[in-house]
């Protein structure tokens, strides 16, 4: 185990996962546990009154985690079905029902059978090797931390309860630790572990504190009451700084929200390029609370709503009335200007417990539009509410994860039915929506050209396409230094897609995170990209820097790109020409 044996400065990096500086004393989150656990043997007559304890700190952690869920902020709480996860899991066989067994066969107390079985169970998913289930294996270490805490009699440890204004510092957080944080307490955290598309990284996004994620050893570096400096922006994270050091952070904060709060107010104006080609640019939401953010940075409307956050923290599917009141209430706060309803995108690293089977690679698995075609009434109760609520403004579609024809043409078919039976049924709904897909599985780039005779327009997911065409597991931090969005190989793709569309007069967004990075601007422009959208604090900065160029000069300057054969030298070719451009006018 590393330690430190200084008290200089010391500067680290991380994943810079929410951007932002915040400086302060480290708070140190204990998520460990208890350690030390007795063993004792149990007399005949004590095995059942002992299995009796284990489930009585079984249902006060169940009571534990429902009081968390009915406390947590509306806003979070749809960021995350982990409380349903872990409520589910304290009733799950390997842990519970193992653990009453163990206390039966080897009639030894509770505390001493938990440790036993949950270590096992938590050896069994390191072993697998296998990004998703290690993080099982953390989910099993937060529910049995929890029994053992009740059985023993030991406090939890809240994030909510803390009382000064800190820098949180945990080897992980869950996302139930990060959806307490209060943000008059909590100035930003940093964790050993996670990546920028995790759970946590999201949440701290939607918060606006700087979070730096995947530091690795963070915990064992940073002691309480430290000093420290958190550059979310660029993931460093700088213990016990100098003098001079404090002084050109507390500068950099300064200049950095002053800055935020100067492109936020040019938020409104269009984004028109030097030589007058207007481009759209949007926001993205995940909830209906959203769509102010998107307003008030500039949205010119919503490229992508993703519709799964109403179906996660909820132990059943939503009805169709509950989804189109959240639907109408979108589209009506955003008229006249569009909103692409994005249906279901459940699985993958989306799990929700009650539609959720464990699969061996889930990213590969029934995710989004696959699980949709296989549950056509979870599909169709989700369409009706959509033409029902495009009654109400300019709506979209948008099918998630295509690879085929066939998906495209059985979603629309089911599109098809949704509508038959509103009509039966008289009830009113607007059948006149545009389809689309999002282009984010390298087979349908391949199959574009088909594809854009069955859709109207085309979305590029930019952070799933990364993960399937450079097999990097986008919530991993071991490979999140080979996840790069300006790959070669990635810029060929957004090309061709952009070219199908061109020639097949479709419209072609892009609404992955490429789309709300200021550098990513030139080479989107000079590929000829229609509109971008993006998470809503990202629309003033994108709208400045398209403000500041032209597309024949982006036109130019893609010619070079595309002679490039590396991320490497794309990356130096763009900070050569518009790195400064850009930081003096985002980041300066
Ligand atoms: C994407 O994959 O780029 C995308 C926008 O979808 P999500 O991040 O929800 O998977
Ligand atoms: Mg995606």
């Amino acid at each position: 185990m590393l330690t430190r044996n200084t008290d200089k400065e010391i500067r680290m990096a991380g994943i810079g996962a929410s951007p932002g500086i915040c400086i302060g004393k480290a708070y140190i989150v204990d998520r460990e546990g208890v350690d030390v656990v007795e063993k004792y043997s149990l007399e005949d007559d004590k095995v059942e009154g002992e299995k009796k304890r284990f489930r009585d700190a079984v249902r006060l952690a169940r009571e534990e985690l429902k009081t968390i869920i009915d406390n947590t902020p509306d806003e979070i709480r749809q960021h995350t079905n982990i409380f349903e996860i872990h409520i589910a899991l304290l009733k799950d066989k390997m842990l519970y029902g193992k653990t009453l067994d163990f206390i039966g066969s080897e009639r030894v107390n509770a505390e001493w059978a938990l440790k036993k079985v949950s270590t096992d169970v938590k050896a069994m998913f390191r072993n697998m090797e296998d990004n998703y289930f290690q993080e099982r294996a953390s989910d099993i270490s937060h529910v049995s931390d929890r029994i053992m805490r009740n059985l023993v009699g030991m406090e939890m440890e809240s994030i909510s309860d803390i009382d000064k204004r800190v820098i949180l510092i945990a080897h992980d957080l869950s996302p139930t630790d990060t959806s307490q944080i209060r943000l008059e307490k909590i100035k930003g955290f940093v964790t050993d572990r996670g990546g920028k598309a995790s759970h946590t990284s999201i949440i701290a996004r939607t918060l606006e504190i700087p979070a730096v994620l995947g530091m690795g050893n963070a915990t064992e570096m940073i002691r309480n009451d430290d000093v420290i400096i958190v550059d979310g922006t660029t993931g460093i994270v700088i213990i016990n700084p100098t003098e001079k050091t404090l002084f050109d952070f507390e500068d950099r904060k300064a200049r950095y929200e002053v800055q935020k709060a100067l492109i936020a107010k040019s938020g409104q104006l269009v984004a028109q390029t030097i030589d007058g080609v207007r481009i759209q640019i949007h926001g993205n939401i995940e909830l209906p609370e959203e769509v102010v953010s998107v307003i008030d940075y500039g949205g010119d409307g919503i490229g992508l709503y993703r519709t799964e956050f109403q179906y996660l923290s909820r132990a059943y599917f939503p009805t169709e009335k509950e989804l189109y009141d959240k639907y109408k209430e979108v589209v009506e706060m955003m008229y006249p200007k569009s909103v692409t309803i994005r249906t279901l995108d459940i699985n993958g690293d989306k799990a929700v417990a009650y539609a959720t089977d464990i699969e061996d690679n889930p990213a590969l698995g029934l995710r989004a539009i696959r699980y949709c075609l296989k549950k056509p009434e979870v599909f169709k109760t989700q369409l009706r509410a959509i033409l029902r609520a495009a009654v109400f403004g300019n709506t979209r579609i948008l099918f998630p994860m295509i690879s085929s024809c066939e998906e495209i043409r059985e979603a629309k078919a089911m599109l098809e039915e949704a509508a038959t039976s509103l009509e039966e049924a008289k009830i009113p709904f607007n059948r006149d929506v545009e389809i689309g897909i999002m282009i984010e599985v390298p087979s349908a780039v391949i199959m574009a050209e088909a594809m854009a005779d069955e859709v109207d327009f085309f979305s590029i997911g930019t952070n799933d396409l990364i993960q399937y065409s450079l097999a990097i597991d986008r919530g991993n931090r071991k490979v999140a230094h080979l996840y790069q969005p300006f790959h070669p190989a990635i810029i060929q793709m957004i090309k061709h897609v952009v070219e199908v569309g061109k020639k097949k007069g479709k419209q072609v967004c892009m609404c992955g995170e490429m789309a709300g990075d200021p550098l990513a601007i030139p080479i989107l422009l000079g590929l000829g990209i229609d509109e971008l959208s993006m998470n809503p604090q990202s629309i003033p900065a994108v709208k400045q820097i398209t403000r500041m160029i032209s597309v024949s000069e982006a036109e130019e300057f893609i010619k070079v790109v595309l002679k490039k054969t590396t991320a490497k030298e794309i990356n130096e070719l763009l900070e050569k020409t518009y790195g400064r451009l850009v930081s003096e006018q985002i980041y300066s």
